[in-house]
């Protein structure tokens, strides 16, 4: 009998003739368009370096195609009553589960990401179309507030046309993310994928226009993000970006949707500190602190890249997460049970890697890893998962977003020390702390710079909860009614009940 592995190669294989036959295209109003320059772009294949497939380049008329097309759907969207945009969206979801091993199977090979962690992304993916859609009949309710001679009500409205531009870390899930409550709100959508993992994206168009979202609601242009991406940024039609990626490129878009007058969302880059005191479950620690930074290969936006850790415990916690870290699975990205697969691109395995020889230079130690792994024969992007220690806050290894599975070990004397440093970087998305007293963990949540705090656990998702960063890592929060708030206007409206004097002038 073939083994799991063997099914995924031989599925892989399978999906992959469609995208060799000939090169992927956008999906604008309803079906999919080749580009309208001739250029494509190579996407390459994280496991061996090789061309997986070509893709068109989207270029300004292909954006403007894209955007006209969700300015021209959106009216009747928004105008569809919330129960129908609830009963589409949930065939969405549908439709999402009916190819649940296709888009992990690509999503795998597009990204690196291990079989193990993608065959949840459908699943989580058809749980935020089912959550919005269940939010969808109501979006439009807002509050009542009563005046002394007037009633004052407020209602939302679907905003209009927006972007959706996304990284190449869990590309189907993260996309849902922001296309589900997008329509649920009445607004239409011009998806930018990553080009490094273009591959789900077409997917998510086709289970959509299959499930009845209307020709020109969700469309999708493939393409290079300073040309593509640019361009839908500074598109008149388009009223708002919902953007994941890099702080930098955050900034980037806001200055280019400054002229147009965009509304943003980011969720950019972090550097989050988990917090791990002398008293805590340490073994309940210590496998959250392997998970938060290895699982995904730590690219993650969430992940704890930064180790604080107490002094008295430091050493002998140092040397178990050190094991395990040594024993992590490093492996094919299609293998069951693959740990770490290969990070997405060469550019960045070089700049992963780069950071040993940084970390090195600026005084701390390479404890584990800091090199390609075996499988580098294969010409892939493997690296063996790394943990440096040694290190003090102010290295560039604790400042900066490394976004590969590498973990920074510093040491804190006591709380105050753990705030600290911990809120002693640029960045504000995520913070985790451990300990059994229960006034302290509460104590440091409170202090942390950081959008969201988890206490004795690594990241658990709750959808109404949240979503997003301070400081370089964001602008705004997902998720529950935060997400509606950007993607509709709220409007006031001020009804008389006659008992006021209204002002003569001329009279
Ligand atoms: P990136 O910023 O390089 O690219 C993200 C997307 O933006 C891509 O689709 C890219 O083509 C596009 N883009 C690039 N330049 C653009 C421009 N000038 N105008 C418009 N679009 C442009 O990010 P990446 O390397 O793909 O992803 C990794 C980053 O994403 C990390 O920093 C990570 O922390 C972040 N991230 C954040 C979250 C979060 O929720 N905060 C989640 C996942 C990833």
């Amino acid at each position: 009998m073939a083994s799991a592995f063997e099914t995924n190669l031989a599925t892989a294989e399978r999906l992959l003739t469609r995208f060799r036959d000939r090169p992927l295209g956008h999906f604008i109003d309803g079906r999919e368009v080749p580009g309208q320059s001739e250029r494509l772009f190579d996407n390459l294949s994280p496991i061996d370096g090789g061309i997986i497939n070509r893709v068109h380049a989207g270029n300004a008329a292909d954006v403007d195609a894209a955007a006209t097309a969700a300015q021209r759907a959106f009216p009747a969207w928004a105008a569809l009553p919330g129960t129908e945009r609830k009963r589409i969206l949930h065939r969405v979801a549908d439709g999402i589960l009916a190819r649940a091993e296709e888009i992990a199977v690509l999503e795998s090979l597009d990204s690196g990401q291990p079989i193990r962690f993608m065959s949840k992304a459908a699943e989580r993916a058809a749980e935020n179309f089912r959550f919005f859609a269940d939010r969808a009949p109501d979006a439009a309710n807002g509050l009542s507030l009563p005046a002394k001679d007037h009633l004052n009500f407020t209602i939302r409205q679907a905003l209009g046309p927006v972007a959706v531009i996304t990284p190449w870390n869990t590309p189907f899930m993260l996309s849902t993310w922001k296309i589900a409550p997008a329509l649920a709100a009445g607004c239409t959508v011009v998806h930018k994928p990553a080009e490094w993992s273009p591959l789900t994206a077409m997917l998510l168009a086709e289970i959509m226009a299959e499930a009845g979202v209307p020709a020109g609601v969700a469309n999708l242009v493939n393409g290079l993000g300073e040309e593509a991406g640019k361009l839908l940024t500074e598109h008149p039609a388009i009223k708002a970006v919902a953007f994941v990626g890099e702080s930098t490129t955050g900034s980037h878009i806001m200055a280019q949707g400054a002229p147009t007058l965009k509304r943003v969302h980011f969720e950019l880059g972090g550097k989050n500190p988990v917090v791990v005191f002398d008293d805590a479950d340490l073994d309940r620690a210590l496998d959250a602190v392997v998970f938060m930074i290895y699982s995904l290969n730590g690219q993650r936006c969430t992940s704890s890249s930064r180790l604080l850790v107490q002094s008295g415990i430091h050493d002998a916690f140092v040397e178990r997460l050190a094991e395990r870290v040594a024993r992590i699975r490093v492996g094919h990205p299609l293998d069951p049970a693959t740990e770490v697969g290969p990070l997405v691109h060469e550019r960045h395995l070089n700049k992963v890697l780069g950071y040993c020889a940084i970390a090195q230079a600026d005084g701390a130690t390479v404890k584990v890893g800091g090199v390609r792994a075996g499988e580098a024969g294969s010409g892939g992007n493997y690296v063996r998962p790394t943990l440096f220690t040694g290190a003090n806050n102010r290295m560039r290894i604790a400042q900066e977003e490394i976004f590969g599975p590498v973990l920074t070990a510093i040491p804190f004397k006591d709380e105050a020390e753990a705030v600290a440093v911990a809120n002693d970087v640029a960045y504000g998305l995520a913070g985790y702390v451990w300990t059994r007293d229960v006034s302290r963990a509460n104590r440091v949540a409170l202090k942390l710079d950081a959008g969201m705090v988890w206490i004795n656990s690594e990241n658990n998702r709750h959808l109404p909860t949240p979503f997003g960063g301070m400081k370089a890592s964001g602008i705004g929060r997902d998720g529950g009614d935060y997400s509606f708030d950007f993607y509709m206007e709220t409007k006031n409206i001020c009804v008389a009940l006659d008992t006021h004097t209204v002002p003569k002038l001329g009279a």
